[in-house]
């Protein structure tokens, strides 16, 4: 029991008890690898950075940021099923592989989960804290030398999404 309880904490993040970054990074070369062997198919990777979070922690404390996190992340998850594996791969930003899929299906994806953060503010007492997420997607092939490439490919498209105003995905 104590061994698979320190398996856990060595995979999962224990604040949304999504996969770690550094398991999600062991996910993504995986199904890299899978690619590889197929000599085909391709899989998508998508990037989610919670928009203007440092004024959520500044205006309504650590301690909320912290619940936005779960938030987020629970609806993350509850969008996705057994589609794909999302992980948290920095403080407030998420990743996610979707076997199989092109930028039309990761698009697809992306956009139903941008608009159910919309449409699902967090409570506080009587207010509604308005969150937003902004997306950057990326194709991985049997092309790729390994996950950071694609990683970094989605990570642009992220900076795009944020340049061109926030709550939106842009495709690399
Ligand atoms: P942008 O729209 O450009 O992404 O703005 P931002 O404010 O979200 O970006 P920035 O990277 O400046 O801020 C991220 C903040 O996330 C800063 C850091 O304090 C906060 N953060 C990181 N990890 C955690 C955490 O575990 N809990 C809480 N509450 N805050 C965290
Ligand atoms: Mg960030
Ligand atoms: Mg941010």
């Amino acid at each position: 029991r104590i061994e698979a309880e320190l398996q856990e904490f060595a995979t999962i993040d224990f604040m949304t008890q999504l996969p770690n970054r550094r398991h999600f990074m062991i996910q993504i070369e995986t199904e890299l690898a899978r690619i590889q062997r197929a000599k085909e198919g391709i899989a998508a990777i998508l990037m989610f950075d919670l928009d203007h979070f440092k004024l959520i922690n500044d205006t309504w404390g650590h301690a909320l940021g912290d619940r936005t996190l779960r938030h987020f992340a629970s609806i993350l998850q509850a969008e996705l099923g057994t589609q794909g594996i999302a992980g948290r791969v920095g403080g407030e930003e998420f990743a996610v592989v979707l076997p199989h899929a092109d930028l039309a299906d990761a698009r697809a994806f992306a956009e139903r989960v941008r608009q159910r953060i919309v449409e699902a503010p967090l409570a506080e007492g009587d207010r509604r804290i308005a969150l937003t997420v902004s997306i950057g997607i990326a194709v991985m092939n049997a092309a790729d030398a390994s996950a950071d490439a694609p990683l970094s490919r989605s990570d642009a498209a992220l900076y795009r999404a944020k340049e061109r105003g926030r709550n939106r995905v842009e495709c690399h």
